[in-house]
């Protein structure tokens, strides 16, 4: 085990083992599910159970699990062991068929969005056979979806699933239009890249802010931020280096993809970049990637910090959902192709996500929609809250062509007739790479960058899948009654550029410019907060396209409108009360407790020669009084605030409230705190500063 492709996937029930541990019949049997999602044979259920246990058992196991997502944002497990008894007084090891396909956890400590009150209060987990089971610590990881008796879904994989499901039937039919019948099935593959922060243990472990809320609630600006850009991709320090070694290797055996490694724009951030994969399982692999950097932190002494936002000032950390279609038959459906036809169905292709894009912007913003991300979306560094999408110079001038019958470029002799005419091969523009897009083509992946570093990125691609497929719906049902295939194609891409051609922006998105543009000119959504977004998933076109897609029900489209909502209103709360607790306990004492040395030491001065002004203790003094005086009001001002929103019942009033009160009493106690900061020395002050903590690791 020294190589890595020696240990690559190790701890993985994956293709090989199944291949190497299961009768022929039973692996075909299971191959079939996972590639073409046939539905799975219940009877080779035990088969397959069996040759799971003693795989994990020779691998150290002891324990099983069903691994699933539930509606908190992480993940959940509850181990049970292999052993069962046997009449001599031994224990064999066993499990079931029905142990692997099925669990029943207690459903009741996990969020369901008053789904429990209407079903029963127990929930099932169910098998995914496409995501394969691993091996952490001594337990064998199942990844199930979660769903309640009624079957309504209490996770975050069940839809994912759906949305995969509804989009690889529309574009299916798609293709069975320009011809093409051999593929089986078409499939989102997905690589997500994550951002962090490594922060020092001991440091963490003085800051409440950081331990309760995962964000620095309090701290100045060091004299040295990010500004000399000399961070990004600059030479990794040793420390990381070695936690990013250790990363890696714990990742590899899981067959997690991890690919690039390199430092962010802000002191103390990296990130992580995997190799791409069919989306269910990208999402399961990020999930155990954020799971892994923590872990593997707290061994090196660090801490990882997925918050978005855990530096004021500095730039917050987001998650890059780089995002294509592929047919089972490794055709990527967002590359442009060689012929007249592969270049239709790849404009067809783009067409309809720059539709579903337009169409369901606030559904995408609202899919990374938290109390963390808030801070992130439409601050300086990271995407606004504008959805667009950019294309590019070289394809937004094709498409341009393509709505006006001119001939693209000026160069080509005839106007462009779609399936007639060959496009230029678009080359990837690596020099004008736009990173200020929240949604940008690549050569042929989107790249989505709204999403927040810790969220799962299960709810931006539920959203993405079922838009797409919704577009691609509606181009079928026409394209599949047109009498002239070729014309009404033309003229459906022509209307789709001259619809949804305003959410097309190549230019700067950081611009105040563009905001206003977007909103006054082209009447783009700019749906600031998460009390501001989340409502829309009501609206009736989005509530339509869910259900038709069978992507959520309605009552679960409800559910999850209050969890996302409860979630954001808690997330703050507890926020609150830490500012609350910190200032009183830690920063008015020290504050005091350096006041008091301060006109001690005036005292003492003027004891020797009463003469003496003693101006700067004098000033220092009247200044941090002031300060004290003002931070005890805001301290009592938020309190009182806090007690309020306590008493309301309803989340989305509760949302508003936190939304235009709350936040504005913390940003105020803050500035008070900040400013205390910066004229107190060093040694009183009660806990790390940002310079230390942005470059405390070696
Ligand atoms: P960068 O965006 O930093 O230049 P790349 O474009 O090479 O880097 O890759 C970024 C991420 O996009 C990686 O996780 C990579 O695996 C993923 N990616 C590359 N091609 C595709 C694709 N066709 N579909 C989905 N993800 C992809
Ligand atoms: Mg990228």
């Amino acid at each position: 085990m020294n190589t890595v492709s020696d240990y690559f996937g190790s701890l993985v029930f994956d293709d090989r083992v199944m291949k190497a541990t299961l009768s022929a019949d039973v692996y075909q049997s299971l191959k079939k599910t996972i590639d073409e999602g046939a539905r799975f044979d219940n009877n080779v259920a035990n088969a397959v159970a069996t040759a799971m246990k003693d795989w994990a058992i020779s691998h150290g196991a002891t324990h099983f699990t069903h691994w699933f997502q539930p509606l908190t944002g992480i993940t959940a497990e509850k181990h049970d062991s292999f052993i069962s008894p046997a009449p001599d007084g031994r224990v064999i090891m066993e499990f079931s068929g029905k142990e692997l396909i099925k669990g029943e956890p207690d459903a009741s400590s996990f969020p369901s969005g008053g789904l429990r009150a209407t079903f029963e209060a127990r929930g099932y987990t169910a098998w995914d056979p496409t995501s394969y089971a691993f091996i952490k610590g001594k337990t064998l990881c199942i990844p199930t979806a979660f769903c309640s008796y009624g079957g309504e879904a209490l996770d975050k994989k069940t839809p994912l699933l759906r949305s995969m499901e509804a989009l690889n039937k529309q574009a299916l039919r798609i293709l069975r239009l320009f011809g093409n019948d051999s593929v089986k099935c078409v499939r989102t593959s997905v690589g997500p890249e994550q951002e962090y922060f490594l922060v020092d243990k001991e440091m963490f472990d003085k800051r409440k802010d950081l331990i309760f809320t995962g964000r620095t609630l309090f701290g100045a600006k060091p004299p040295k931020g990010q500004e000399m850009d000399d961070h990004y991709f600059g030479v990794i320090k040793p420390r990381v280096a070695a936690y990013m070694a250790d990363l890696n290797e714990e990742l590899w055996k899981l067959g997690v993809l991890a690919k690039t490694e390199h430092n962010e724009v802000a002191p103390a951030q990296h990130e992580l970049a995997p190799i791409y994969t069919t989306t269910n399982i990208a999402t399961d692999h990020n999930q155990l990637t954020m799971e892994i950097m923590q872990k593997v932190a707290a061994k090196h002494g660090l801490v990882c910090l997925l918050h978005e936002k855990p530096f004021a000032g500095v730039n917050g950390s987001g998650k890059h959902n780089n995002w294509s279609l592929a047919t089972d038959t490794g055709v990527n459906l967002l590359t442009p192709g060689e012929t007249p036809y592969e270049n239709a169905q790849f404009l067809l292709f783009l067409c309809a996500v720059i539709k579903a894009v337009d169409d369901y912007q606030d559904l995408l913003r609202l899919s990374v929609a938290t109390a963390g991300n808030d801070h992130r979306l439409g601050a300086n560094e990271a995407p606004p809250a504008v959805v667009s999408i950019f294309l590019g110079d070289e394809l937004t001038a094709v498409l341009d062509a393509i709505e006006n019958d001119t001939p693209y470029n000026g160069t080509e002799k005839t106007q462009m007739k779609l399936g007639v005419h060959v496009l230029p091969r678009f080359t990837r523009d690596t020099t004008d790479r736009n990173r200020t897009s929240p949604f940008a083509f690549t050569g042929n992946k989107f790249e989505f960058r709204m999403l927040g570093s810790s969220n799962s990125i299960a709810c931006a691609n539920i959203m993405l899948n079922s838009a797409v497929a919704q577009s691609l719906k509606i181009y079928a049902d026409r394209l599949e009654n047109a009498s002239d295939f070729e014309t009404s194609l033309h003229e459906m891409i022509k209307k789709t550029i001259k619809d949804h051609k305003r959410i097309i922006f190549n230019g700067n998105g950081y611009d105040d410019s563009w905001i206003k543009e977007a909103t006054e000119k082209r009447g783009l959504l700019n749906l600031k907060t998460t009390p501001d977004c989340m409502p829309a998933i009501f609206d009736k076109k989005n509530i339509d396209m869910l259900t038709a897609h069978k992507v959520f029900s309605e009552a679960e489209i409800k559910s999850r409108y209050e969890i996302m909502m409860e979630n954001y209103c808690k997330t703050v709360n507890i926020e609150g009360l830490t500012m609350v607790d910190m200032a009183r306990k830690e920063i008015l004492p020290a504050i005091e407790s350096y006041t008091a040395d301060l006109a001690g030491a005036a005292g003492a001065k003027k004891a020797i020669d009463p003469q003496l002004q003693c101006s700067y203790e004098t000033k220092l003094i009247n200044r941090l009084s002031y300060l004290v005086d003002k931070i005890d009001s805001a301290t009592d001002e938020l309190e009182q605030e806090l007690v309020k929103l306590k008493l309301i019942t309803d989340v989305t009033e509760s949302a508003n409230m936190i939304r235009d009160i709350i936040l504005g009493k913390m940003e105020l106690l803050r500035s008070f705190c900040d400013e205390a900061e910066t004229l107190t020395a060093e040694k009183y002050w009660p806990f790390p500063t940002y310079g230390q903590l942005l470059f405390g690791v070696k």
